[in-house]
């Protein structure tokens, strides 16, 4: 079965992520941990942490991923944002832990001009402290980004010579998002060049590491490098790229939406476009 889910919000109680991801359908789901806006965390009560454990468990949803706040920027070449993004991620291993929870994501983040070689130095530092700092089972999720200026992470072997610094490899994976991998120039479009990407993704980083998919389509065209996420099948990958995306190996993945909030479509009726595509 399609394991098939939407980014939730955790307004009110953390608990209360399970109820809306019962009630849309989901039998997976994204959540941040957290206000992702700002730096400070609230402390998770045992109480709201005994009752999102119970209630994930009754609702047999699983996996869950945690997206870390938007802030965070691991290649910052400002020490207090690198400060700042390094005990948040710290934070985030934690916290995901605490919840029983297997996967956090992250951006890669911008080296604001300081380029690229500094960039990967710093996030390689970040990620390698935070993991020696947080010894747990919980596995970091690198996403590929859109390539927007000064970003890293767009290319798969950006991702890879990052990946492959890691001291403890094992407790990092990918997190591929079609929107900003078509971004960034890797066509999504026809079978062939899904599967032309696919085979890219494996010869550079290997398919072995994908654990999660966020499916967007694109308002940008292919390799515009901009990050603007469009409803599924109303964007440039369309339809008939999602038919072939959701017919690759991607399809078997975990699928999360990250689609737009607007009146033209729901996230309900998102959910249903990518059922019926997939057919
Ligand atoms: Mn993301
Ligand atoms: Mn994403
Ligand atoms: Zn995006």
């Amino acid at each position: 079965m399609m394991k098939l889910g939407l980014h939730l919000s955790i307004k009110g109680s953390i608990d209360r992520v399970i109820d809306r991801a019962v009630e849309r359908g989901c039998n997976i789901f994204q959540m941040f941990s957290r206000n992702p806006r700002g730096w400070r965390s609230r402390k998770l009560e045992l109480e709201e942490v005994e009752s999102f454990k119970m209630k994930l468990r009754e609702s047999g949803i699983w996996p869950v991923f945690i997206h870390t706040p938007y802030l965070l920027n691991l290649a910052s070449p400002k020490e207090d944002v690198y400060s700042k993004s390094v005990e948040a991620l710290k934070d985030e291993l934690l916290r995901t832990a605490d919840l029983g929870v297997h996967y956090v994501i992250t951006h890669l983040g911008s080296h604001l001009g300081h380029g690229k070689r500094e960039g990967l130095r710093r996030i390689v530092d970040a990620v390698n402290n935070s993991f020696s700092a947080v010894e747990n089972d919980v596995i970091l999720l690198l996403e590929n980004t859109a390539g927007t200026r000064n970003s890293m992470g767009s290319s798969f072997e950006d991702i890879e010579s990052i990946a492959a610094r890691i001291e403890d490899r094992k407790r990092i994976g990918i997190c591929f998002d079609t929107c900003h991998a078509f971004a960034a120039g890797y066509d999504l479009v026809s079978r062939g060049a899904v599967e032309h990407t696919l085979r890219r993704f494996d010869q550079i980083i290997g398919l072995k590491e994908l654990k999660l998919v966020h499916l967007n389509d694109s308002k940008g065209a292919l390799g515009s490098r901009i990050d603007r996420h469009e409803h599924i099948g109303l964007g440039k990958i369309g339809e008939r790229g999602f038919k072939n995306i959701l017919k690759s190996r991607l399809g078997r993945l975990p699928l999360i939406l990250e689609t737009p909030v607007d009146k033209r479509r729901s996230d309900v009726e998102n959910l249903r476009k990518v059922r019926e595509l997939a057919q």
